[in-house]
């Protein structure tokens, strides 16, 4: 009814930002570009889109706005619709990997920076685009920062912006309050609009019980729930949000919040009479998106709501009502004094809040970082090196970086590139790395997929490459017992696939499943996560149109002519792009890597192949898991003749070269 819709209005009217709309609306007419800061939940993300649209400064382009998270992106779009009352993919939608939710008539386009960059690659000047707010600057995540440094390029040499556009560019970066003055320096001097918050007072208290070495999951866990439960039965009404690292520790920790809260009595143990009840609710990236427009709604009446998330929930996402905060302290790769006062934040938008540290004063102190290390310094930048050079951007190490990665890093990322063919030795990209940089994968996979694809194999390669781009396909139950029977169902569905490894189990459990009658019931019974399959079949689907885009797709690569059988075939085909992940069984059950660092390596115990490394000579592996020990996960077993002629490449490449065109 009328009434329903005023209110909703009403509420976007309450938002810090809205005082600013105006100054907002003319801000971005002035300046081609502006950074605008603000507390979290003041109302940039949802709010300054739909501004821009009203003051017509779509065009006849688009508004787009990145997200460094995917989740972040649909359901900012989702509320979003439902503001400007339209149905989700017409005026507004989203895109992100594999989920494309826009039509012609989009003009408010949320997606994730990934995306952004994608198309920048397609369409250097953004030419869709009349206005691009880049969001969440400050998590500094890869992508944003090399857009950052390539709109700064274009727009700062006026013959590349201005071709092929009718107006120009505006760009808008947003974050929230913390290193703007580097953002606008790194951007000319741009002005810098503050929005200013209403925050209220956040009391904090640490606890001993964590020590910096407790990185087993299972112990602060436990020690959130126990926390958690403290605050429901011990405080005043208010609803908490719990950070935690990843889904499956939330979900372990939800189920053990719903086994205690069950067993209070509310007569007895809760002081404050008008909480009578726990509502516990799960929030990470992968999550259906119904189940996430739960987070959003108010409890009902008496029930206290106990939101337990991923870092998600401290800047990107901001659910209202929280007034306490349960803080594990753990994220990968490592929580910043800066991130946990941004998690203790979000306990004070709307009154007084506390925030529990499970971690001690001492720790926060000494060994918490002050700020977060950009992914640009921590990551590997193979995928971004090589969309550099397709973009023609082809002195890497002087490209404007907001902080410069480390330059063996670039010379690290380039060697890989050349490795896997996708530039020569003069650093110049070549046909095959051209086909590379167009899928959403890691070089080494595209490498196999596009090697299985001109021998006409590629049904063997999609499956793994999609099954491998989605999270969590198996499920490990925590009880001992149920552990084992699933252990043991995964290593069957392996070994009907004729030989048994963890990529043909892959591909096993992607046909399996396609063919069955009933696939959500088969995936319960062999303890496999549906929603993750079914992601598997729809970026499966993708990965095809890519390939079947690039049709006639021939390589100069020729192998000898291949006789074996399809086992053999499928995985030759993985050795073209995994070589350089290959170990060679030393000593017992451990490994040594070939990659020139001879790092000693275990098989993880989720493996097929673990516990038979006796029988095991050359491996290859997809990734490494460090812990106490270095696994490797993913794992096939190879013969040596197969990577023979390639494992010298890992040794060739003339560093010195490298980097010296790298500069030209
Ligand atoms: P900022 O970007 O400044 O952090 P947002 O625009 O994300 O602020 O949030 C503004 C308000 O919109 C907050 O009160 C938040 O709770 C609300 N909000 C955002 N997304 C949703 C959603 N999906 N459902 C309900 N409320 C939402
Ligand atoms: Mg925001």
């Amino acid at each position: 009814t009328k009434w329903d819709t005023k209110g909703d209005l009403d509420e976007s009217k309450n938002l810090p930002i809205y005082q600013h709309k105006a100054t907002l609306q003319q801000a971005v007419k002035d300046n081609s570009f502006l950074v605008v800061t603000g507390e979290t939940g003041s109302g940039k993300t949802t709010q300054l889109p739909q501004y821009l649209h009203q003051a017509g400064l779509w065009g006849n382009g688009k508004i787009g706005i990145t997200q460094p998270r995917r989740v972040a992106a649909i359901t900012v779009a989702q509320r979003v619709s439902q503001e400007m009352h339209c149905s989700l993919g017409r005026e507004v939608g989203y895109q992100v990997r594999f989920d494309d939710c826009t039509t012609q008539d989009t003009v408010v386009k949320y997606m994730t920076d990934g995306c952004l960059l994608r198309e920048i690659l397609a369409d250097p000047v953004l030419s869709q685009y009349s206005v691009v707010i880049l969001d969440e600057a400050h998590e500094r995540s890869l992508n944003t920062d090399i857009l950052l440094g390539l709109l700064k390029q274009t727009l700062s040499s006026p013959d590349k912006a201005s071709k092929g556009r009718s107006v120009p560019l505006k760009v808008v970066v947003m974050s929230a309050t913390l290193e703007t003055d580097k953002l606008s320096v790194f951007l000319g001097g741009c002005p810098v609009f503050t929005i200013p918050g209403r925050t209220f007072p956040v009391t904090s208290k640490f606890s001993c019980a964590i020590g910096p070495k407790d990185t087993e999951s299972s112990v602060y866990v436990k020690e959130v729930v126990k926390v958690a439960l403290d605050v429901h039965t011990s405080e005043m009404a208010g609803d908490i949000l719990v950070f935690l690292t990843g889904q499956s520790e939330i979900e372990k920790a939800c189920d053990m919040l719903y086994e205690k809260a069950e067993s209070i009595d509310y007569r007895y143990d809760v002081q404050d009479r008008k909480v009578e009840g726990l509502l516990i609710l799960p929030l990470y990236g992968s999550m259906p998106t119904d189940q996430q427009k739960q987070i959003f709604q108010p409890p009902p009446p008496g029930i206290r709501k106990c939101v337990v998330a991923t870092n998600i929930a401290a800047t990107s996402l901001t659910i209202n009502g929280i007034k306490y905060i349960v803080d594990s302290g753990p994220v990968s790769p490592c929580l910043s004094a800066s991130e946990a006062l941004q998690r203790a934040g979000r306990a004070g938008r709307t009154s007084a809040g506390k925030c529990f540290r499970i971690y001690s004063q001492e720790f926060w102190e000494k060994c918490m970082p002050k700020y977060t290390v950009p992914e640009i310094q921590r990551t590997s930048l193979t995928t971004v090196i090589l969309t550099l050079k397709c973009l023609g951007v082809h002195d890497v190490i002087r490209f404007p970086y907001l902080d410069r990665p480390e330059e063996r890093f670039i010379i690290e990322a380039l060697k890989q590139l050349y490795q896997c063919d996708a530039i020569d030795r003069r650093g110049k990209v070549t046909r095959l790395g051209e086909l590379m940089v167009q899928f959403p994968l890691p070089p080494g996979l595209t490498r196999a997929l596009l090697q299985a694809a001109s021998l006409g194999c590629e049904d063997l390669l999609l499956p793994v490459a999609a099954m491998l781009s989605v999270e969590n396909i198996f499920i490990r139950p925590g009880h001992p017992e149920k552990q084992k029977e699933a252990d043991k169902k995964h290593r069957q569905l392996g070994v009907q696939a004729g030989s048994c490894n963890d990529f043909t189990m892959l591909l096993s459990v992607f046909e399996k499943c396609k063919a069955s009658d009933a696939p959500s019931a088969w995936c319960k019974d062999n303890y496999i996560h549906w929603r993750a399959l079914k992601s598997a079949f729809s970026v499966e689907t993708q990965l095809r149109e890519i390939l079947l885009r690039q049709q006639n797709v021939s390589l100069d690569f020729p192998m000898e002519k291949f006789d074996g059988n399809k086992s053999e075939l499928f995985r030759r085909c993985l050795c073209t792009g995994y070589f350089t992940n290959v170990a060679r069984r030393s000593v017992g059950k451990v490994f040594c890597t070939m990659d020139g660092h001879g790092s000693m390596v275990h098989i993880h115990p989720s493996s097929t192949l673990f516990d038979q490394e006796a029988q095991l000579d050359w491996v290859i592996f997809h990734d490494l898991l460090v812990t106490s020990r270095i696994y490797i996960r993913t794992v096939c077993p190879i013969r040596y003749d197969w990577v023979k002629d390639l494992l010298p490449k890992l040794h060739e490449v003339d560093v010195y070269e490298l980097s010296s065109v790298a500069r030209e």
